[in-house]
């Protein structure tokens, strides 16, 4: 199979990454799964004294293997939105997404986390923890309304399916999280274990307009306990309310100090990265501005005069900046976290039918051998068949050899593309 097309798609997103290791992924455990079929008939066929014990786990090992194919599609990458009530969350998410599917305020008030995925249908639908039941939203007032009306417990969440061929990133297989106010919900621990053990990047959403808070700051604390070095960026929103300060020396000056303290607790608090790194994980942005400016060249219309501040292209830069970082981040822990075990349970399984096929193989040839003893004086005698069951012994295990070693060179590949 052609794995070489994937290098002129990746160079369009970052997030192409993601998509081509997936594709490679599955196609070895697709051509696992033929080997295993051939073996499984192969071993069917073979006379009872020839088989070896582990004979039978043969069979296991398809199901280990569609097992894991299923898991394989439904991998995504997830991104985990956090910070203080207000602070601008869904407007981000929204922009990214180019589509105003984000609720602003309502996922606070219910106390609920709000995840926004791909899914192929033209209509984007809803579905909460308690009930399997699609519920319809055709537009986003439908929505508000569809999540005022339901029940929900605490950190339940909802998730909202809206259509891939919309958004960009829900088509490359990213899922977006949104949180309640870090500021209005007490059980951080709870949240964690939940929804954020199988993010792959964590977005800050904090307020330009004042620091840090000790709660923003505990949660990431709390991550960094659960999961080793976890990817944060921090976006420093609102900043187009800087603009209305006279003095540009003190916006820079409150820039600055953003910044460091942005690093010291992102490099010398958590320790997630260093120094240098850090300051490509601090985006001066206004996410408000970005939303509406990218709608309306959506739209094809001219934004409304006064929405967009001054020296706006700075703020519509350092967005765009964001999301490039954030593209090559996301899609490369993806990788690393969601195939890593799909690919060491690959090699397990190959090499355990290895050796099946590896016993096979000599519990035939003693079997030969015996039949060899018992009629020396007649060699030509020997039964035609067991003759033709040694041969083709070898020779499947040969080609259970050759699999193993072309699975290897497969998965490293996607691994390390
Ligand atoms: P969330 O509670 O963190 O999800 O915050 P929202 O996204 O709902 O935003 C809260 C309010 O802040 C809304 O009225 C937004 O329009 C506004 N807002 C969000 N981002 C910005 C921004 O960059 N600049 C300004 N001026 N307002 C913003």
């Amino acid at each position: 199979r052609s794995l070489g097309n994937g290098k002129h798609a990746r160079s369009q997103s970052p997030l192409k990454f993601f998509a081509e290791a997936k594709k490679s992924i599955n196609d070895v455990f697709k051509d696992i799964a033929e080997y295993v079929t051939e073996s499984q008939n192969y071993l069917s066929a073979l006379p009872e004294n020839c088989k070896c014990e582990n004979a039978k786990s043969v069979e296991e090992f398809g199901n280990m293997i569609q097992g894991i194919i299923e898991v394989l599609t439904r991998d995504h990458m997830k991104v985990v939105f956090f910070g203080r009530t207000s602070n601008g969350k869904s407007t981000t998410i929204n922009a990214m997404l180019r589509n105003k599917i984000m609720p602003s305020g309502i996922g606070h008030t219910t106390h609920c986390f709000i995840q926004v995925e791909g899914c192929e249908s033209s209509e984007g639908f809803l579905l909460t923890e308690d009930s399997d039941q699609q519920k319809s939203i055709s537009d986003i007032k439908q929505l508000a309304s569809a999540l005022s009306k339901v029940k929900l417990k605490e950190n339940s969440l909802i998730r909202i399916l809206w259509p891939k061929q919309k958004c960009k990133f829900l088509r490359e297989d990213v899922v977006f999280l949104d949180s309640p106010g870090i500021d209005v919900t007490p059980d951080l621990d709870d949240w964690i274990d939940k929804h954020c053990l199988d993010a792959d990047v964590f977005v800050l959403v904090a307020n330009a307009e004042s620091t840090l808070m000790q709660t923003e700051k505990n949660f990431f604390h709390k991550v960094s306990s659960r999961l080793s070095k976890p990817n944060i960026f921090i976006l420093q929103n609102r900043w187009d309310i800087s603009v209305g300060e006279d003095d540009p020396e003190e916006v820079e000056q409150v820039k600055e100090q953003h910044y460091q303290r942005n690093v010291e607790f992102l490099a010398d608090q958590l320790k997630v990265v260093d120094r240098q790194e850090a300051k490509n994980r601090i985006f001066f942005v206004s996410a408000k501005e970005t939303l509406i400016s990218r709608l309306h060249e959506d739209n094809k219309t001219p934004t409304p005069h006064g929405s967009l501040q001054r020296n706006y292209q700075e703020r519509a830069f350092a967005f765009a900046n964001f999301e490039q970082a954030f593209e090559v981040c996301i899609s490369k822990s993806a990788v690393r976290t969601k195939f890593e075990q799909h690919s060491q349970r690959g090699r397990n399984i190959t090499s355990s039918l290895r050796s099946v096929m590896d016993e096979t193989h000599k519990k035939s040839q003693q079997q030969g051998d015996k039949l060899q003893e018992v009629k020396s004086e007649k060699e030509s005698e020997l039964d035609f068949l067991e003759k033709q069951t040694l041969v083709l012994t070898t020779e499947m295990k040969d080609k259970i050899k050759a699999m193993v070693e072309e699975v290897e060179r497969k998965v490293s590949y996607a691994m390390n593309m």
